[in-house]
C-alpha cells in the first residue's frame, strides 16, 4: 500500500474526518526560522543553550533578550510555507475537523489560517509582567528589545514572553485540548518533529486504535516503528503534493 506514500497520504486526507497535525521546528525551517538542535541549528551558532532556561531568565533576563533581539526579527520576516498552507487548506474542506498542535513559538500556522492551533510550548505573541501579571503584545515591546534593553512594565516588573521555558509547566489549556484532539483523531500526522522533547513527544501515545499515524520528518524519529506511514522528506513538498490534488 505504501508503494506511493504521497498517494496513500492523499487518500487518508480524503477519508479522515478528525485530522490532527503535531508540528515541530522542521516545518518552520523551510520558512527560514532555524531550529535549535540540528547541526545548523541555533545552539550550534554559539547561542547560549540556557536562553530558554527559566532559572537563567530570573537570574539575568538580558541573556534571553539579547537572543530575542535577533530571533524576533527572523520570525517577523518569515512567511508561512507550503506545509503551513496545505494544512490550512485541509481545514477549509467540508466535513473535516483539522486541529493543529505545534511545538513552535512562531505564529506561522495562525497566519496561514489554521484554527484551532494549540501551542504546547507557548507563543511569542504575548508577554507577561512577572510582578503584576499584566499582558502585552510582544510587538509593543520590540522597540525596547531592539535597543538591547530588557522590557519592564510600569510597575517595575520584568516582561517575559508567554513561551514555555525549560523548567516551566506547559500551558495547561493548550496541552489538555491537544490530548483531547488526539484521543478523538482518526488521522494523526507528525510534521517536522524529531519527537524527542517530552511531554509533547508523548502526545501521540494518546491516540485511539482506529487512528492512522503518519510521520513526516527529514530524519528518522524514535516513533517511526509505530507509525502506519513514515516519509523522510521535507514537509512542504510532501504536504503540497498530497493536498493540492483535488479530492475524489
Ligand atoms: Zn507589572
Amino acid at each position: 500500500m505504501a508503494s506511493n506514500p504521497i498517494a496513500t497520504l492523499r487518500t487518508w486526507f480524503d477519508e479522515g474526518e478528525h485530522l490532527v497535525f503535531l508540528t515541530g521546528a522542521g516545518i518552520s525551517t523551510e520558512s527560514g526560522i532555524p531550529d535549535f538542535r540540528s547541526a545548523s541549528g541555533i545552539y550550534s551558532r554559539g547561542v547560549n543553550t540556557n536562553v530558554f532556561d527559566v532559572g537563567a531568565f530570573y537570574q539575568d533576563p538580558s541573556l534571553y533578550y539579547g537572543f530575542a533581539r535577533e530571533f524576533c526579527d527572523i520570525t517577523d520576516r518569515a512567511e508561512p510555507n507550503e506545509a503551513h498552507q496545505a494544512i490550512a487548506a485541509l481545514g477549509q474542506r467540508p466535513r473535516k475537523q483539522v486541529t493543529v498542535i505545534t511545538q513552535n513559538i512562531d505564529d506561522l500556522h495562525q497566519r496561514a489560517g489554521s484554527d484551532p492551533v494549540w501551542c504546547v510550548h507557548g507563543n511569542l505573541e504575548w508577554s507577561k509582567c512577572l510582578s503584576c501579571g499584566a499582558r502585552l503584545k510582544t510587538v509593543e515591546l520590540m522597540d525596547v528589545i531592539r535597543r538591547g534593553e530588557v522590557p519592564t512594565h510600569d510597575c517595575g516588573g520584568i516582561f517575559k514572553p508567554e513561551v514555555t521555558f525549560f523548567g516551566e509547566m506547559l500551558p495547561e489549556r493548550d496541552f489538555s485540548e491537544s490530548q483531547r484532539a488526539i484521543a478523538g483523531a482518526d488521522l494523526l500526522v507528525v510534521v517536522g518533529s524529531s519527537l524527542t522533547v517530552y511531554p509533547a513527544a508523548g502526545l501521540p501515545f494518546g491516540r485511539s486504535r482506529k487512528c492512522r499515524y503518519v510521520i513526516i520528518n527529514r530524519e528518522p524519529t524514535d516513533q517511526d516503528h509505530s507509525a502506519d506511514l513514515v516519509i523522510h522528506s521535507t514537509a512542504g513538498d510532501v504536504l503540497h503534493a498530497a493536498v493540492s490534488h483535488p479530492a475524489e
